[in-house]
């Protein structure tokens, strides 16, 4: 284990451009429809954690894959605008940057095509080249929206030099190769997901207790189950005592990437404030995630350090 551990959080995982347009209704089958407004985002659950871990002022490194291309370059000046370490996201010719074009119709309702590109080149070779930099880390986060055996490469190299592992099993398909379960430090997931790897229905917060049991049952040694507007769950294997961490109340404008904004921060408060407890530690990871339900957009919706409550600090 290296004793330099000047790094505080490295981030494994996706940067996707959200092409986001707004239309009165969704489109049917082989039809045009004229849509009302259009924006362009920086997006990709490995990038919204690694931005906001960035913003709460972690020292931050992105491993992730980009194409040779305007998005790609206009992504890789975003994440060097706000100071995060970018040597080891690379840009390939072999594949597009990743985009998810969204439809948001009206009603509320969203339809997503994600082609993730880049990011699925992501290898073990790109992550061999950063391992230098991933031992010198506090923290690692993962997620399952890269090729889901490099997550848990990446994870078990993180373990292999002493770096606590987050994973946040977003976004869950079906249930994942039981190894993640065990190898990471922090298991890190939202209601659905916790339906589709338990099998439970999770709608109530006793549900949500249940699968949080299922989760410890399944080997992890620290589940967090975030659960919107009614906060987190959280256990240890040691006791499994579920505890509930109310979320701080808001109006919510739009709450994608709230998540994303969850992790970020616990990333931040594990690596950077080992002093306070880990419960302390998603209690101001609730109300940071909570802020960014107040205004629109993903990484948009996240407020720096300076403009975050001091006490949360
Ligand atoms: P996404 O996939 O949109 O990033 P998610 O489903 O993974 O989000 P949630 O469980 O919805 O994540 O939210 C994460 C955290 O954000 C919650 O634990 C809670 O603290 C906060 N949060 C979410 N929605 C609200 C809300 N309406 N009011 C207050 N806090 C909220």
């Amino acid at each position: 284990m290296s004793d330099d551990k000047s790094i505080d959080v490295v981030v494994v995982g996706s940067s996707i451009i959200d092409l986001i347009s707004y239309t009165q209704r969704q489109p049917k089958p082989g039809e045009t429809i004229k849509g009302s407004k259009f924006c362009k985002g920086f997006g990709g659950k490995g990038a919204n954690q690694c931005v906001m871990a960035r913003y709460m002022g972690a020292e931050c490194v992105m491993v992730s894959k980009l194409g040779k291309d305007d998005f790609g370059n206009e992504y890789m000046k975003n994440f060097k605008d706000i100071g995060m370490i970018t040597d080891y996201v690379k840009q390939t010719a072999e594949a597009s940057t990743a985009t998810a074009a969204i439809t948001v119709s009206e009603d509320g309702q969203n339809c997503i095509v994600i082609v993730t590109g880049a990011c699925d080149l992501i290898s073990e070779a790109d992550l061999q080249a950063a391992e230098s930099v991933i031992q010198k880390s506090k923290v690692m986060i993962c997620q399952l929206e890269i090729n889901v055996n490099i997550s848990l490469f990446a994870m078990k190299m993180a373990k292999k030099h002493g770096v606590k592992t987050i994973f946040n099993s977003a976004p869950a398909e079906c249930d994942i190769d039981p190894e993640f379960y065990t190898v990471c430090d922090i298991f890190c997931a939202n209601e659905t997901e916790a339906e589709i790897l338990t099998g439970l229905n999770v709608v109530s917060l006793d549900d949500g207790k249940k699968a949080v049991t299922a989760l410890l049952d399944k080997g992890c040694s620290t589940v967090i189950l975030t659960f919107g507007e009614h906060g987190s769950l959280y256990a240890t294997a040691k006791d499994r005592n579920i505890v509930h961490v109310p979320s701080f109340p808001v109006v919510p404008v739009d709450t994608t990437g709230a998540g994303d904004a969850f992790l970020g921060s616990l990333a931040y408060y594990v690596a950077c404030r080992p002093d306070i407890s880990i419960l302390e530690a998603i209690k101001r990871s609730n109300r940071v995630a909570a802020i960014t339900v107040q205004y629109p957009g993903t990484q948009l919706s996240y407020k720096k350090r300076n403009e975050l409550p001091k006490e949360l600090f």
